[in-house]
């Protein structure tokens, strides 16, 4: 019923001519793919990247978008003119941006909010540090994380909206929650959404991210909860990022 998506998080990599080198090697790989194939790229690439995949089974996504219309707000970048660009998803609320921009529940919210008011679907990132395991509180910190992100959404929205998992401990480090604890929190995430929305969490997507790469992807995938991946290192090469698109 939930089509499986994968997604890369290009993150801050790739010029324009890297992103074209990447994006052609990229086409014929996941021409074929079951899932969903999103690449999330620096705003400077949008442009190139929807340009090469116009009539392919890529889309392509933002890494943030500000959640005003237009405005006093320097540097940052609307969701019109994302549009304008060609994006069509665009992931909110990354551990990186929570981490080294002062990203809050509040503001994932409003801007996911904004994303869906623009016809964009968002990818909601919620996740636990590694002392917030240890301590215990993972699944408090995921649902206050969902709970504030999802402020306000109607069902409608929700459902086409997509959450990931990323427990921050397993961002670029090459380490990887098993199948059995990323399955367990994405399980207890669905049961949050399944709280505020009732039947309808059923249809949310809810990815994994965490140094996902090709030789966890199937494990992974094959867990009941487990609707796809973001996927950061292993997105900026054409190869890898095949694989773990075409993990069946
Ligand atoms: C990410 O940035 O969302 C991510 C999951 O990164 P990595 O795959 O490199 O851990």
């Amino acid at each position: 019923m939930r089509k499986p998506i994968i997604a890369g998080n290009w993150k801050m990599n790739n010029t324009k001519a890297e992103a074209e080198t990447l994006i052609k090697e990229l086409i014929p790989l996941v021409k074929d793919a079951e899932a969903e194939v999103v690449v999330c790229v620096p705003y400077t690439v949008i442009e190139t990247a929807a340009r090469l995949t116009k009539g392919t089974n890529i889309k392509v996504g933002a890494e943030n978008v500000a959640w005003a219309d237009k405005g006093a707000f320097t540097g940052e970048v609307s969701a019109a003119m994302l549009k304008e660009v060609g994006a069509q998803y665009v992931i909110i609320g990354h551990s990186e941006r929570r981490q080294y921009f002062g990203e809050t529940d509040e503001t994932v919210n409003k801007r996911t909010v904004q994303a869906l008011k623009n016809g964009f679907a968002p990818i909601v990132c919620v996740g636990e540090t590694l002392t917030e395991r240890e301590g215990g509180v993972t699944e408090a910190v995921c649902k206050r994380q969902v709970e504030g992100a999802f402020a306000g959404i109607g069902v409608e929205d929700a459902q086409k909206t997509v959450v990931a998992y990323e427990p921050v401990w397993a961002i670029g480090t090459g380490k990887t929650a098993t199948g059995e604890q990323a399955q367990e929190t994405i399980a207890y995430i669905r049961s949050v959404l399944a709280g505020l929305y009732g039947a309808a969490a059923e249809n949310i997507r809810i990815q994994y991210g965490g140094s996902m790469n090709p030789s966890n992807v199937k494990e992974l995938m094959e867990k009941k909860d487990i609707d796809g991946g973001l996927i950061g290192g292993a997105s900026l090469k054409a190869a890898d990022f095949s694989k773990v698109v075409n993990y069946r």
